[in-house]
Formats: C-alpha cells, sequence, structure tokens
C-alpha cells in the first residue's frame, strides 16, 4: 500500500486543504479529507504530501503518438497518464501501442482514433497516400465499421479544405459526414472533428459532431456559432498551444523553463525553439482563438486542454508530448479560466466525455493514476510543472532515472 498523507488534494473537481489518499494494487483504495497521523503498519510505503497537490493523471485530449513509445514515455514523465490519440495509421501499429501501454505501467495509456474520416484527396491525403477515405454517405456505415473493428476508439472527422495553409482540398460534404457521426454514435464512438476556420465549425456542427478541436484564429466565433455549441451540448478542445505555434513565437519561452527542458531531449528543446507548424501559418491571430475560447466557456461549453502534440522522431514540431500540455494550462488561465477549471480540463473534463469512468478523478475504485506537485497549481497553474512524483495504476514512475536517461 502506498499512503500520500496530509496533501492538498485536486480530485479532479475540487480542492480540500489537506487530505490522505490511500493506493492499493492499481487502484485508489480510500480518501479521507482532514490531518490524519501518520502510518505506522508496515508494508505501507509514506509519501509526505506537505506543501504539495496532488492531482489526478492529466489527461492530453488532443494528440498524435505515431506509433512513438518514446512519446508515451516521455508523457508520463510530465504527469500526462492518458493520451487521446486523434489519428494514427496504419491501424497495426495502434493495436500494437494498445498492447505495449496495457503492459507497461512506464508509459502513458492511449485511447486512438485511429484512421481519420476524411474525403478521397482530403486532410491528411496530401500527407499520407495509403489513407481509407469515404466518398459518400452510403459507404459510411462500412467505412466505420471497418474503424471500429481495427480498433478505433472515437471516431475523428476532418473538415477543412487547406486554403487557411495555402492548399486547395476536398472536403467532406455534409451528408456524409452526417453519416459517418450516425455510425459511429451507433457504436458509442465520441464523434470529433478537426475545424480550424469558422466554416468548417458551421459544417462539423450541422454533421452532429459530439466535439470540436482546434479554434478559428481567422476572427472571432460568431454569436449564432457559439449559441449552437450550447444549444448542441458540444465540447471544444481548442488546442491553443498549436494555434500559438502557428500564429505567434510567444509560446517557445517553454523551452527556456528547466522545469520543462529537463525532460526533454536536446532535439525537443531544439523543436520548441525552432520547429514549425503549418496549420495556420502567419494567417491569423492567436487572440481570435483565446477570446473564442472563453466566450465559448462562458456560454457554458466544456473546454477540453489538448494539445495536438505530435513530435516524434524524426518530425520537428514545437508541440512536444507532455511538456506542452503545461503550457496549454497556462494559455486556459491566461485565456480567463480559473486554474481548477483548467485543472478540471485535464481530469474530469476528458474522462466525462470520452467515458474514462476507471480515471479523471481521484476516488476510491479508480485507477490510482496520480500526479504530485510541490505548491499549488489551484492558485498559480505553473506549479503543474513541479512535478515530483507520478504513478500510473499505482506504479511509480522513475523520474530520476528517466531524467538521468534523456539526452
Ligand atoms: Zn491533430
Amino acid at each position: 500500500m502506498i499512503a500520500i498523507q496530509n496533501v492538498r488534494l485536486f480530485d479532479g473537481e475540487n480542492i480540500s486543504k489537506s487530505a490522505t489518499v490511500e493506493v492499493e494494487g492499481q487502484h485508489i483504495a480510500t480518501v479521507l479529507s482532514g490531518e490524519t497521523p501518520p502510518r505506522t503498519d508496515s508494508g505501507c510505503q509514506i509519501v509526505d504530501g506537505r506543501n504539495h497537490t496532488l492531482l489526478p493523471g492529466l489527461i492530453d485530449a488532443h494528440t498524435h503518438v505515431f506509433g512513438s513509445v518514446a512519446n508515451l514515455r516521455t508523457a508520463l514523465a510530465f504527469g500526462v497518464t492518458t493520451e487521446l490519440d486523434m489519428f494514427s495509421f496504419p491501424p497495426e501499429l495502434t493495436s500494437l501501442l494498445y498492447e505495449v501501454v496495457e503492459e507497461d505501467d512506464g508509459l502513458a495509456d492511449l485511447l486512438s482514433a485511429g484512421s481519420v474520416v476524411c474525403k478521397p484527396g482530403g486532410h491528411p491525403t496530401q500527407l499520407m497516400t495509403a489513407l481509407p477515405t469515404l466518398s459518400q454517405p452510403q459507404e459510411a456505415e462500412e467505412f466505420v465499421a471497418q474503424r471500429h473493428k481495427e480498433g478505433s476508439r472515437l471516431l475523428k472527422l476532418i473538415f477543412d479544405n487547406g486554403r487557411h495553409a495555402g492548399f486547395d482540398l476536398e472536403m467532406l460534404d455534409l451528408d456524409t459526414a452526417s453519416a459517418a457521426v450516425r455510425a459511429g454514435h451507433a457504436r458509442n464512438m465520441i464523434c470529433v472533428a478537426h475545424a480550424c476556420d469558422i466554416a468548417a465549425v458551421r459544417m462539423a456542427l450541422s454533421a452532429g459532431v459530439d466535439a470540436l478541436t482546434h479554434v478559428p484564429v481567422e476572427g472571432p466565433l460568431p454569436e449564432d456559432v457559439v449559441r449552437q455549441c450550447v444549444q448542441q451540448g458540444v465540447t471544444i478542445i481548442p488546442t491553443l498551444t498549436m494555434m500559438e505555434m502557428s500564429t505567434a513565437d510567444t509560446g517557445r519561452a517553454l523551452a527556456g523553463d528547466v522545469l520543462i527542458s529537463q525532460n526533454l531531449s536536446a532535439d525537443d528543446v531544439h523543436a520548441i525553439r525552432c520547429g514549425r507548424e503549418g496549420l495556420a501559418v502567419g494567417s491569423g491571430d492567436l487572440r481570435h482563438a483565446m477570446a473564442s475560447t472563453l466566450r465559448l466557456h462562458r456560454a457554458g461549453v466544456p473546454v477540453l486542454a489538448g494539445t495536438d502534440a505530435n513530435n516524434a522522431p524524426g518530425r520537428l514540431s514545437p508541440v512536444v508530448h507532455g511538456a506542452s500540455l503545461h503550457r496549454e494550462l497556462e494559455l486556459l488561465v491566461k485565456a480567463g479560466l480559473t486554474p481548477l477549471e483548467a485543472l478540471a480540463s485535464t481530469t474530469s473534463g476528458p474522462a466525462d466525455l470520452f467515458n474514462l469512468t476507471d480515471r479523471g478523478r481521484v476516488e476510491p475504485g479508480r485507477n490510482a493514476d496520480l500526479v504530485l506537485v510541490a505548491g499549488d497549481p489551484t492558485t498559480d497553474i505553473t506549479a503543474t510543472r513541479s512535478i515530483t512524483r507520478v504513478w500510473r495504476r499505482g506504479t511509480p514512475f522513475d523520474l530520476d532515472g528517466f531524467r538521468a536517461s534523456v539526452t
């Protein structure tokens, strides 16, 4: 048994000043509030939690693992115990990763969308020609059945004509997208739409998706779109870190924070400093994305922290697994969420939307996915970077060993 004693506890929703959390095997066994005398029974490992805050393992609601186990290890070093992988190909790679993370608690867990729903000639077929594509509504049922069989645990739909990034690509039509969403819902798959501009957001909403990811930098979301989001009960995963790295250089300071760089290879640090993204290069203003995120939040639309981390060996992207989630939380607070709301957006929020009833909150019976940080991230969100311990399913992550191995 592990007992984390007298710790400030964020349980996924609320904060308690002092609590003790006991872990038995892979699960949280008990949560006791108030000060407790130190346990003395042998076989119980005591962790003194004073001046620290215990959080549920963080969930990054938008990443791309690209089959890289190293990405999942780095993510865990930053307290990210689950990644929602929003596109992966080929499916054999996804199946293999599922097996690896089931065996190895030294890696973040993942749920993958697998192959995305896109048109022939649509994004991202310009990057990867072998992808399966969907042309018409009559094919949607079979297309989605195939993705489900391959191990896609959620459905990702691409609404993107590429024009914001200087391409001219085919975009899903409304009937086809709607048919895919119906086929996804019939299999209890949460349907997430990639939509970077306002026209794409409108079409994704008309198709009936459950969540939107990215948030336009071309201009503020119009009031009727915000209203429609509320009426349809959609969730937003704005990926402000990705939008920032596509439009402004302000996020690059992350590379200079030793609490970040101590967990990263020289390549990853270089990627944050110098990598480029193509989502909306040069054409937009991050302030629109920040303002729209706040308006949606104030209107009652759930906001989830997702980064679009997509670096991998050989791919120099400034949005790096694990590290960028801490920037995302900071940006959400800069946008106007409270630190407590930002913390919920990366714990209970994604757990609730994606029906991950075994994680996202500190309560008995849930997986012991836990992060211990020095200080109080409920008043200063950047304290999430001061990680002293991480557990996945009750297994402590060897932070010192990891840091010593990073070059
Ligand atoms: Zn993405």
